[in-house]
């Protein structure tokens, strides 16, 4: 399609045939084998090398970014892929100390056949530069994080990787790529969780990586075939029907997000809020790296792990669960999960589509059912 029109229209038409007859929506495809006979055509001769509805989903998720993606089982497939391809040569993954913990976990267990994991405060440049510097590295950076949602400087990060030689990765999982662009910024790869924003129904679990490096593309689909983290047909189905929607549900969201965020801020029973764009010394950053929004996902400090879960289960409408992303408002304490290492009175808040003054009643009824301190 011309490149003339926008990521948006580019994504709705992902993975149509245009041609006579032909059906407007990307089919299903559920097969294991094609036919094939002699030389096999790498992706239709056997299913965990290709299926047409990846390829839709592929050609979307590229789309937004004009690059290329790879779509996995799950974003910890689609991390582990990435994780092995570059760990070759490197000696260290140098990762945010305070981003998505499962990432932490994952890098641990991939330890012995690759990098050692080196948390840094990525707001710190010079202490990334130094860790970056002590030994061939990658950079595995994740802005906003989850769940403190801080806000990492993408330019200055590329800058100081490519400096020390090292590719320099993030996780835009929460931001999504409609609301920043890493690989604009001097990224060599964005990695999603399609299990959140992207797909955006909390139907389907799903990852991917993109990228505009043909080398680490091709890297990336051979540890899928081998490796065997492929995602179902009805899952990559499932993944491009809902991304599809993903510029309304994001815009909304974000506009909510940042509404309640500001009712929380000076709630006399709230002690603090997270949000990218309240920390004063990252606003103007905020401001230039995500100017569409800041996305569905807020956390908020409530004195203890007991009023955290009684706010919780408190609420009416907003889900006790965790995740985030869909178009069901969520919520969860964050420092219930082993390995989290989240403050105790935390709770994490997805923001869904239902109209935020509900979401500010259901909201406000939970946090008076704690006691003024
Ligand atoms: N990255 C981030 C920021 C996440 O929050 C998650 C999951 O919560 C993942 C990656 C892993 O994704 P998945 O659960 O699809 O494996």
């Amino acid at each position: 399609m011309s490149e003339t029109f926008s990521a948006e229209s580019r994504l709705i038409h992902a993975g149509s045939d245009r041609s006579a007859g032909q059906p407007a929506t990307p089919p299903l495809v559920p097969t294991s084998i094609y036919v094939s006979e002699g030389e096999p055509r790498r992706e239709r001769a056997y299913g965990r090398d290709g299926n047409p509805g990846w390829e839709a989903l592929e050609e979307a998720l590229g789309r937004l970014e004009d690059a290329e993606a790879v779509v996995f089982a799950s974003g910890q497939a689609a991390s582990m892929a990435l994780m092995l391809t570059l760990a070759q040569g490197r000696d260290r993954i140098v990762l945010p100390a305070d981003g998505y913990y499962g990432t932490r976990v994952l890098a641990d267990k991939l330890r012995p056949h690759g990098a050692v994991p080196v948390p840094a405060d990525l707001q710190d440049l010079a202490a990334v530069a130094s860790e970056l510097k002590a030994a061939p590295a990658v950079l595995w950076a994740e802005t906003p994080t989850n769940p403190l949602l801080r806000v990492a400087d993408l330019a200055g990060l590329a800058e100081t990787a490519a400096a020390a030689g090292a590719p320099m990765i993030v996780d835009n999982t929460t931001a999504t790529s409609l609301l920043q662009r890493p690989l604009d910024w001097g990224a060599a790869a964005s990695l999603y969780s399609l299990t959140k924003a992207a797909s955006g129904h909390s139907d389907v679990i799903a990852g991917a990586v993109v990228s505009r490096d043909a080398e680490l593309l091709a890297g990336l689909r051979s540890w899928r075939s081998s490796g065997g983290g492929i995602l179902g047909p009805f899952e990559s189905w499932l993944a491009l029907r809902g991304l599809k929607t993903l510029p309304l549900r994001i815009a909304r969201q974000s506009d909510s997000a940042l509404r309640i965020a500001r009712y929380l801020t000076g709630h006399p029973r709230v002690r603090a809020v997270h949000y990218p764009g309240f920390e004063r010394s990252t606003a103007a950053l905020v401001r230039r790296q995500m100017p569409h929004g800041s996305g569905p996902l807020l956390s908020f400090q409530v004195d203890s792990a007991r009023a955290a879960d009684q706010v919780v289960a408190t609420s009416r409408l907003i889900l006790p669960a965790t995740s985030f992303g869909g178009v069901e408002s969520t919520w969860e304490r964050r420092a219930r999960w082993a390995g989290e290492t989240a403050p105790d009175g935390l709770i994490r808040l997805s923001v869904g589509v239902e109209p935020a003054a509900d979401l500010i009643t259901d909201i406000d009824r939970a946090l008076d059912t704690l006691e003024v301190p």
